[in-house]
């Protein structure tokens, strides 16, 4: 047991931080106050502590980082809470600050995406096919995005994905799900263009 220097309570010792430098080994303040304390000296010295750690942080831009990027692999889940946290009290701060950022690197941007899509042709061309579906309407709300996603990135060479039913058939209009889809050689594809036979395919 041990008293407070502050508060003068008698707590247990597992109530104060330790402290290697002190006799009992503890401090001597307990934790409840040296909490306050803590509280009261930033809302009273923000700006300067604020000016401080931002002049540390540019101080080394790399190295904090690095720092900050160890920090976030350590604290994955606490970072992850205090990052949505965040977002939900300054979603309009973060949506001004991606809006100024996406202009800054417009290029960059366009670079990146570019290169994604000439890596990944199969992604490019669900998308496109979502986008087709989409402003037709023809993507109900269960369809199975990422399944249909998978389905175009594992398109054989030679193949396209074709829907069965044509998004905007004569008789009838299919719909964007993954039921509705197949691989075709790529010629047959383009012969069928929209024209769904309904004979062939069994439907009276
Ligand atoms: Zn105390």
């Amino acid at each position: 047991m041990k008293q407070c220097c502050y508060c003068k309570t008698v707590k247990s010792l597992d109530e104060f931080n330790k402290d290697k430098s002190s006799k009992d080994g503890h401090y001597s303040a307990c934790r409840k106050c040296v909490k306050e304390r803590k509280r009261i000296y930033y809302s009273k010295n923000k700006d300067s502590i604020l000016k401080k750690c931002k002049e540390n942080y540019f101080s080394d831009v790399e190295l904090s980082r690095k720092r900050k990027r160890e920090y976030t692999a350590k604290h994955r889940d606490s970072e992850c809470l205090r990052a949505k946290f965040w977002y939900s009290k300054n979603k309009d701060k973060k949506s001004e600050y991606d809006k100024k950022y996406a202009k800054r690197n417009i290029d960059k941007r366009r670079l990146a995406s570019k290169k994604f899509r000439n890596n990944h042709p199969g992604r490019k061309r669900a998308d496109t096919a979502y986008r087709r579906a989409w402003r037709i309407k023809a993507t109900p709300q269960w369809s199975d995005l990422k399944a249909i996603r998978m389905f175009y990135e594992k398109c054989p060479n030679g193949y396209h994905v074709d829907h069965i039913i044509p998004l905007q058939g004569k008789n009838v209009s299919g719909l964007h799900v993954l039921n509705n889809l197949q691989y075709l050689i790529a010629r047959e594809n383009l012969s069928k263009s929209n024209h769904y036979s309904i004979e062939h395919n069994g439907i009276k």
